[in-house]
């Protein structure tokens, strides 16, 4: 049996047309449900660009590298550091990558990751040798747990990446994750693939999914060797979703060397769609298992970001935040053909 859990529901609506001499309109809303995720997502029938690229001058003006906790010398001076059990050192270190505890933590185990000494890094400098030390060094965090013992089962790599994501701090950082529940969407997920191995006779949720998705398509960007590259079905944001998946990696420390120069390949792509597109932020989540689970292959997603012009209107509104219903004009399928060609060649 393959995954039946995608559903679509078309609504109809009509109104007045003041732009055309209020001739009656018919609109098409078109509802879709993820049983996976979980996910509601409204497909509006019409499609929003930006037709220019956000100024992020006013950004880097109210953040400026004298201000800036990530920049030396307050970062010497303002950064927590790890108790000497974890490392003596204090700072995990790569390159000019650095990673230490949140001075304000969403969880009890919450640690920042600079990508380097530099203050602010664009979109389309985010390279694979840009993020790679950053990366590195949430292995080595992660490694050391491991070997300390404590028992974790889940971990996650984050990255709100500038204000309009979240970002509280302009200077590139990712944040990590890692205890002995998972989040609340890493469990739904988790839920999900357990159900779906009771109903279909042990079967595999990831791997029927992703042979789904590619016979289907539709929403198959790319396969790039141990990874899968999809569009959201029904994303978790305003301009779609775009997900990946590691082919039977169950555990974080399944993932290689080379592994992680796949994913970061990948990512840089996605980051030159975004940037191509007048898009300056994003979200992105690498969810993973630290004790091997068949339910969890690792697996992530990233959530384009913006502002509406012309007042800098949210992204998320009401219909997100309390109906957890997600609006979004990006049809994943259109998103799909235009990622694509970012992953050619
Ligand atoms: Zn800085």
């Amino acid at each position: 049996m393959r995954f039946k859990g995608f559903r679509k529901e078309i609504t109809k609506g009509r109104y007045l047309n003041p732009f055309k001499n209020f001739e009656e309109k018919e609109i098409l809303i078109e509802v879709r449900h993820d049983e996976i995720t979980g996910v509601a997502t409204r497909i509006l029938p019409y499609r929003v660009r930006s037709a220019h690229k956000p100024d992020i001058s006013a950004y880097l003006e109210k953040s400026p590298e004298s201000l800036c906790p990530f920049c030396s010398p307050l970062f010497e001076k303002i950064t927590p550091k790890f108790t000497p059990n974890i490392i003596p050192e204090g700072k995990f270190h790569r390159g000019d990558a650095w990673l230490f505890p949140n001075a304000f933590p969403y969880d009890a185990n919450n640690t920042v990751a600079i990508l380097s000494s530099r203050h602010f890094i664009s979109l389309d400098e985010l390279t694979p040798q840009t993020m790679k030390p950053a990366f590195d060094v949430c292995r080595d965090y992660f490694h050391r747990l491991a070997e300390m013992n404590f028992g974790y089962k889940y971990c996650s790599i984050n990255w709100n990446y500038m204000p309009p994501a979240g970002g509280g701090l302009i200077h590139p950082h990712l944040q990590t994750i890692a205890g002995h529940k998972p989040t609340n969407f890493m469990q739904q997920i988790i839920f999900s693939a357990q159900n779906y191995a009771a109903a279909e006779n042990g079967e595999n949720l990831w791997r029927d999914l992703i042979a789904l998705e590619k016979d289907a398509g539709e929403r198959f960007i790319a396969h790039t060797g141990a990874l899968s590259w999809l569009t959201s079905f029904a994303p978790k944001g305003m301009a779609g979703e775009i997900d990946f998946y590691f082919h039977e990696k169950t555990s974080f420390f399944d993932l290689t060397e080379a592994n992680f120069e796949e994913l970061l390949s990948g990512l840089a792509r996605v980051f030159g769609y975004l940037y191509a597109n007048n898009f300056i932020s994003f979200n992105m989540s690498l969810f993973a298992p630290m004790i091997s689970n068949r339910y969890l292959w690792v697996q992530g997603k990233i959530t384009p970001r913006f502002e509406i012009n012309p007042i800098g209107t949210s992204d998320l509104n009401y219909f997100e935040k309390l109906h957890n219903e997600i609006i979004c004009p990006v049809v994943p399928e259109d998103l799909c053909r235009e990622l694509q060609l970012y992953f050619k060649g």
